[in-house]
C-alpha cells in the first residue's frame, strides 16, 4: 500500500525556523543552538527546534505569572470551559496535520496518531473543559466547644496553584500535554510546557491554535530544548508546581530538585514493568487479540502496556505458541503507510536501550520469537516474545519501554501475587480471566495503581490514573487531579 500525502500545511510547519512560543506569539531564541528533529523512519532530518535558555525560560515563566494575575484570573470559569472546547474544536479541524506531525517525528502509526493520540486529545480536552466550573470546597462546621456563646462557622476554598511546568516524555507528546494543559487551564493555573527534544513540533502548533481558540497569551507557553531546559524551568521561582511524566531516575532526581529549594507541588508520571496476569480459566483465543494489541501497541512505548505476561502453567505452552505465532503475522513498516501494524522505535537512543536487552536476551537464549533489528533504514525492531523463568532476571525487572515480553508460568495465587509485585515499579497490571470471584480477591493483593480486567492500557478520562511505589506521584484525570493543581485554603469565621 502507498504511503498518506504529507499535507502541504504539515510540510510549511516543519519547514519554520522555529522559537519558543512565549506570550502569544514566536519569540526569537537567546542561543544559537538548534537540535535536530529525526524521522524514525527515514533518518531523515524533519526539522530543528531551538534549545532553551535560562533567559528564555524566565520569559516563558514571567508570561505564565502575568497571565495567571491578569488575563486568566479575570476569566470565569464558565469562559475557561468555553475556550477549552473551542481549542479541542480546532484540534478536532485541524486532526490530520497534528496526526501527521506526530507520526513524522514519532515513528507512531498514521492511524495511531489520529485514532488514539489526537482523538483522545479532543476528549480529553472536552473532559477537562466540563470540570472548570465544578471546582468548589466544602462547608464545615467547626467542633471546638463555645466557651462564651460565640459561634464559629467554616469554609475551605480551592484556589489554582499558580505557574505549572508541564514536561512531557516523547511517546505520546500531544495527549500528555494535553493532560498536563487541561489540568492546569480548568482549574484556573497557567503554564509552561517543555515537550521532549525528540518531539516538538505537535505541542507547537497547538499553542498557536490555543491563541485561535481565544485562550489568551500568557496562559499556554511552549519552550524548546533538552533536560538541561527542563531543569531551568524546575529551578524558576515563579514556578508553583511541576507535572513531570517519563522515566524513573529522571522523575526522581525532579522531584529532589523540585522539593529541594522550595516545596514545589509536585506530580510524577512514571515508568512501569507491567504484569498481564493469564490466568487458568482464561480462553487464550478469545483473550489474545485484545492482549497482544495492547502490548505491541506504538511498539511497547506506551508506560501503561504490559511487558510481563503471568501465565498459569496449565495455559504455559497454549498462550506461548498462540502469541508467538500471532506476532510473527504483524506487518511492519513505514508508519505513513495505514497497513502497517508497526512502526519503527522513536529514536536513536531508545533503539539503543531496547538492542542492549535484545542482545542479552539472545545471549540467554531466551528468545522465543522476534528478537532482531531489522537490517533497514529506520529504527525497526521485531516483535519479541522471552520466555524468562528467573524473576531476578533484569529482563522481568527492567522496563525496556519496546516491543519486548516477558513470559513466565506460576502455579498458585500466591506465587502469581508474588510474581506481580516483584518490582519496583506499580503502574498497571491486568487480570485475564472469567472468574470474577477470584479477581476480586487477587485486586487488593496487587501493588499498581491501575488495575484491568480482560482489558489492559485503556485509558479514561473519568477514570484515576498513576503508579504508587517507583512508578510516580499523584494522580491525573477523574477528579483527582483537582487536589494536584489547587491549594486548599480554610476560612474560619467567628459570629
Ligand atoms: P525521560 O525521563 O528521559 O524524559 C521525559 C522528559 O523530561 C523529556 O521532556 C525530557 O527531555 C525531560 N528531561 C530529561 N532530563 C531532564 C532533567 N534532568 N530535568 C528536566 N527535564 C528533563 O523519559 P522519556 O522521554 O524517555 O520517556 C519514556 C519514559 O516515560 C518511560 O520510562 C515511560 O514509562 C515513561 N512514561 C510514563 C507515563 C506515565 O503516565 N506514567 C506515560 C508515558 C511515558 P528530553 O526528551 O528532551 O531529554
Amino acid at each position: 500500500m502507498s504511503e498518506v500525502q504529507v499535507l502541504a500545511s504539515v510540510q510549511q510547519f516543519i519547514e519554520r525556523q522555529h522559537g519558543h512560543f512565549i506570550d502569544g506569539k514566536w519569540v526569537n531564541v537567546d542561543n544559537q543552538q538548534r537540535i535536530e528533529l529525526i524521522n524514525p523512519a527515514t533518518e531523515q532530518v524533519v526539522s530543528t527546534i531551538a534549545v532553551g535558555s535560562q533567559g528564555d525560560v524566565e520569559k516563558a515563566v514571567h508570561s505564565a505569572h502575568v497571565a495567571f494575575t491578569n488575563a486568566w484570573a479575570n476569566t470565569s470559569p464558565y469562559e475557561r470551559g468555553i475556550k477549552l472546547n473551542k481549542l479541542a474544536d480546532l484540534v478536532e479541524a485541524h486532526s490530520e496535520e497534528l496526526a501527521q506531525l506526530e507520526t513524522l517525528t514519532t515513528g507512531k502509526l498514521i492511524n495511531l496518531a489520529r485514532h488514539l493520540e489526537v482523538a483522545n486529545t479532543v476528549i480529553f480536552l472536552r473532559y477537562f473543559a466540563g470540570w472548570a466550573t465544578k471546582i468548589h470546597g466544602q462547608t464545615m462546621q467547626p467542633s471546638i466547644p463555645s466557651a462564651n456563646g460565640e459561634k464559629y462557622t467554616a469554609y475551605s476554598i480551592r484556589q489554582p496553584v499558580g505557574v505549572v511546568a508541564g514536561i512531557v516524555p516523547w511517546n505520546f507528546s500531544l495527549m500528555i500535554g494535553i493532560w498536563k494543559i487541561g489540568s492546569a487551564l480548568s482549574t484556573g493555573c497557567t503554564i509552561v510546557v517543555k515537550p521532549s527534544e525528540f518531539t516538538t513540533l505537535s505541542l507547537l502548533r497547538l499553542a498557536e491554535l490555543a491563541i485561535e481558540a481565544g485562550i489568551p497569551a500568557g496562559v499556554i507557553n511552549v519552550v524548546t530544548g533538552a533536560g538541561q531546559t527542563g531543569q531551568h524551568l524546575i529551578d524558576s521561582k515563579l514556578v508553583k508546581k511541576v507535572s513531570f511524566t517519563g522515566s524513573v531516575p529522571t522523575g526522581i532526581a525532579i522531584g529532589k530538585q523540585a522539593t529541594g529549594n522550595d516545596l514545589k507541588h509536585i506530580s510524577l508520571e512514571l515508568g512501569g514493568k507491567n504484569a498481564a496476569a493469564i490466568l487458568a480459566d482464561a480462553n487464550i483465543d478469545e483473550i489474545l487479540p485484545t492482549l497482544l494489541q495492547a502490548t505491541y501497541v506504538h511498539q511497547g512505548q506506551v508506560c501503561a502496556a504490559p511487558e510481563r505476561f503471568l501465565v498459569h502453567r496449565s495455559k504455559y505452552d497454549e498462550l506461548v505458541q498462540k502469541a508467538a505465532a500471532a506476532i510473527q503475522q504483524l506487518k511492519i513498516g513505514s508508519p505513513l503507510d495505514e497497513s502497517s501494524m508497526l512502526g519503527p522505535l522513536s529514536n536513536k537512543p531508545h533503539l539503543e536501550k531496547v538492542k542492549h536487552y535484545l542482545d542479552l536476551a539472545q545471549q540467554n537464549q531466551q528468545i522465543i520469537s522476534g528478537g532482531k533489528v531489522l537490517e533497514k533504514t529506520g529504527y525497526f525492531v521485531e516483535p519479541t516474545l522471552l520466555a524468562v523463568k528467573d524473576i531476578n532476571d533484569p529482563l522481568f525487572l527492567e522496563e525496556t519501554f519496546g516491543p519486548v515480553i516477558s513470559v513466565t508460568p506460576f502455579d498458585s495465587d500466591d506465587e502469581l501475587i508474588e510474581m506481580m509485585n516483584h518490582s519496583r515499579f506499580g503502574l498497571t497490571a491486568s487480570l485475564w480471566t472469567n472468574d470474577l470471584s477470584k479477581a476480586l480477591r487477587l485486586i487488593p493483593r496487587v501493588e499498581a495503581g491501575s488495575i484491568w480486567v480482560n482489558m489492559h492500557t485503556f485509558l479514561d478520562p473519568a477514570v484515576p490514573f498513576g503508579g504508587v511505589k517507583a512508578s510516580g506521584v499523584g494522580r491525573e484525570f477523574s477528579d483527582a487531579f483537582i487536589e494536584d493543581y489547587t491549594e486548599l485554603k480554610s476560612v474560619m469565621i467567628r459570629y
